[in-house]
């Protein structure tokens, strides 16, 4: 019998793993429901894998239990987590400004080092083998590391809380899930109309009228509504009024956030006193894209105002397919130290209501989790 099997070979799995055998454990079963391990773990940061950021706070993440994240992020972040990295994986890390990759950026060395980790200790993932009741594994110590409901495609299609509930029988224990750092949808034909424009702009998030969130970034126009890194960490925010059933939101971008309402009226008045034979769009077309200069002179009214404040109506987030992590899960409160559900069941990762920006956060808390999980398993085995 296995002292240890961990359910799923993604983020939290393959590094719960390897921290147990760092730790002397190696009698260890790793099953994957996917023909290879850690698929969505290659995909991350656009193949280049933003692994953690020097900047973690527990603030910066959604959960139910704030000082239990805390704890945990503050005994196993970043400084632990670049180190275990670099001298026990032997993967060499670089950064850009606080976001953490491995130094080749490319997610595949991550996983690679994982693979040869375990497999040098004798240990092999068994693929294509999906658990689908936890009463059938026989082992000591059973890790859940089956993953949220996001990007179902990548093996994490929500089967994780049945398997949770299977055990707990209550339904108490989690926080319905939503997609989160995901894409807004939007009914404005006009915005739909810009599809496959981007421009740089800093967004707010209105509720109620209220701005409550801004992010800067590049803002990419879909046919379904708007994508780019600063939606997505708008979806989350979005998230949080969702959850208490306020729907009355709309997003509004400043597409020149450097110059002033005033200076830029002056500047819009400049060129449109300029009666050569350029239309009005191309005359304002210096300043923004010619397409988004026609929808804003369609629109009407001060030119300069709708720059700034170019108001974008959201009907909703897009699905679980698009989204980057899920937001809700089994309840942090209801695990005990060491990420324990039951005395020999653990949950680690994102099946777990933690989830955080982009920027390496959400990886930190698939490390942290797992490093957490196999610390305590270790304690408990060495005290046979
Ligand atoms: C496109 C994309 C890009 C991302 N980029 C970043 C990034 O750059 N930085 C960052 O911090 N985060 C990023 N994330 C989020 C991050 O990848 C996840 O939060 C993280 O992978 C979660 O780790 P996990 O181990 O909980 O789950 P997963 O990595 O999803 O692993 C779960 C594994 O369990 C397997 N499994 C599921 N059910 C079963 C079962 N019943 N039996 C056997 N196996 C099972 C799955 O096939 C999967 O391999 C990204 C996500 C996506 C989708």
């Amino acid at each position: 019998m296995p002292d240890v099997a961990i359910i799923g070979a993604g983020a939290s799995g393959l590094m719960c793993a390897c921290r147990l055998v760092s730790l002397g454990i190696t009698n260890i079963a790793l099953f994957e429901r996917n023909n290879k391990e850690g698929k969505k773990l290659l995909a991350t940061g656009n193949g280049r894998c933003n692994l953690s950021n020097k900047n973690i706070d527990a603030s910066d993440y959604s959960t139910d239990d704030p000082n239990k994240l805390r704890a945990v992020l503050e005994a196993y972040g970043y400084e632990f987590t670049s180190k275990f990295f670099e001298k026990t994986l032997n993967v060499m890390l670089s950064g850009k400004d606080d976001l953490v990759y491995p130094r080749t950026y490319k997610s595949s060395t991550v996983v690679d080092a994982m693979r040869n980790f375990l497999e040098a200790s004798g240990i092999t993932i068994t693929t294509d083998d999906m658990v689908k009741d936890i009463s059938s594994i026989d082992a000591k110590y059973i890790v859940i590391a089956t993953g949220g409901a996001a990007s179902p495609k990548s093996g994490s299609d929500g089967n994780s809380y049945k398997l949770i509930n299977s055990l707990i029988n209550d339904r108490q224990a989690f926080t319905g899930v939503l997609p989160s750092l995901v894409q807004f949808r939007s009914s404005d034909s006009d915005v739909k109309s810009l599809s496959g424009v981007r421009v740089n702009c800093t967004l707010r998030l209105y509720v109620d009228n209220k701005e409550v969130a801004a992010e800067s970034g590049e803002l990419l126009f879909t046919d379904y509504g708007i994508s780019g890194i600063c939606t997505m960490q708008l979806s989350r925010i979005y998230n949080e009024y969702i959850r208490k059933g306020i729907r009355n939101c709309y997003v509004s971008a400043d597409m020149v956030p450097e110059l002033s309402l005033d200076v830029l009226r002056d500047e819009v008045e400049r060129r449109l006193l300029n009666s050569d034979i350029l239309d009005k769009a191309d005359r304002l077309s210096g300043i923004l894209q010619k397409e988004i200069c026609e929808v804003i002179l369609k629109r009407g009214g001060d030119i300069a105002s709708h720059m700034k404040a170019f108001r974008i109506n959201i009907t909703g987030t897009r699905d679980m397919e698009n989204a980057q992590v899920t937001s809700g899960g089994l309840n942090l409160q209801y695990l005990g130290d060491g990420m324990r559900l039951t005395d020999n069941v653990y949950v680690i990762g994102e099946a777990v209501n933690v989830d955080g920006p982009c920027g390496g956060y959400n990886l930190q808390w698939a490390w942290s989790s797992a490093f957490s999980c196999a610390q305590d398993i270790s304690s408990r085995i060495s005290v046979l």
